[in-house]
């Protein structure tokens, strides 16, 4: 459990260091720190270590661990695939959801957010590096998207979220996350008021903060390694 917090600060130290090389301010940046398979302690360390952001991915996993931790002032951002029929317990235990990727799962999330909590904020996910398996709508197809979310009641739409596909070359990594920050400036000028760009993991986080990020997604340089389940 030290070691998670060691590997914390560690990560802290990485995301202001490329912030400031980036001439940007790293008060900019939110570090969500991403918990899948990882139970409660863990859940705990970080806390304790002043981490206050977390991600989950998988709906029936998260709300498994959700009410061990319901003493902690936790902001949870849910980050994975949502299936229709999972959307409710998401509606009703998160701040903040990154993978909209069609609008019935929007519109289920609004409908289904408790009455008197904060809307839930919301990213869409974009497919941008264009591969058939991964998630995420088209950019061609995120405007027509974006203004449908925009329109619903319960959700406040923040922004633009990608999981590009690995590569050990650079200049790919970048070009995908310049992508989706043009993409969020094109929606921008066409009336919207986006803030947020959720992209960089552990692997390629410092090059998401080069591109704009503003909330980086961070679970194995914190956690360790994840079990293969
Ligand atoms: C697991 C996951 C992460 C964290 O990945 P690491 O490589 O462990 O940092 C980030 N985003 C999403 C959507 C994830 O599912």
């Amino acid at each position: 459990m030290r070691t998670i917090a060691a590997n914390l600060q560690g990560v802290k130290s990485r995301i202001e260091r490329c912030a400031r090389a980036a001439g940007r301010d790293p008060r900019d940046i939110v570090l969500v720190a991403v918990t899948k398979t990882f139970g409660p302690d863990a859940i705990r360390a970080a806390y304790d270590a002043g981490q206050r952001d977390f991600g989950e991915s998988y709906a029936q996993e998260a709300t498994g661990k959700l009410p061990a931790l319901a003493d902690l002032a936790i902001v949870w951002h849910f980050i994975g695939p949502i299936q229709s029929n999972k959307t409710r317990p998401i509606a009703e235990s998160f701040d903040w959801v990154h993978s909209i990727d069609r609008a019935k799962i929007a519109e289920r999330l609004s409908a289904q957010r408790p009455a008197g909590r904060a809307p839930l904020q919301v990213c869409i996910e974009v497919n941008v590096s264009g591969e058939a398996s991964k998630a995420g709508v088209a950019p061609d197809a995120a405007p027509a998207l974006a203004a449908a979310v925009a329109r619903l009641p319960n959700l406040r739409l923040r922004g633009l979220m990608a999981i590009p596909e690995p590569t050990p070359d650079g200049a790919l990594q970048r070009r995908r996350f310049d992508r989706l920050r043009e993409l969020k400036d094109a929606l921008n000028r066409d009336g919207l008021a986006l803030d947020t760009l959720s992209m960089g993991m552990s692997d390629d986080f410092e090059a998401a903060i080069a591109a704009g990020s503003t909330i980086v997604r961070i679970g194995t340089a914190i956690f360790g390694a994840r079990a293969v389940t």
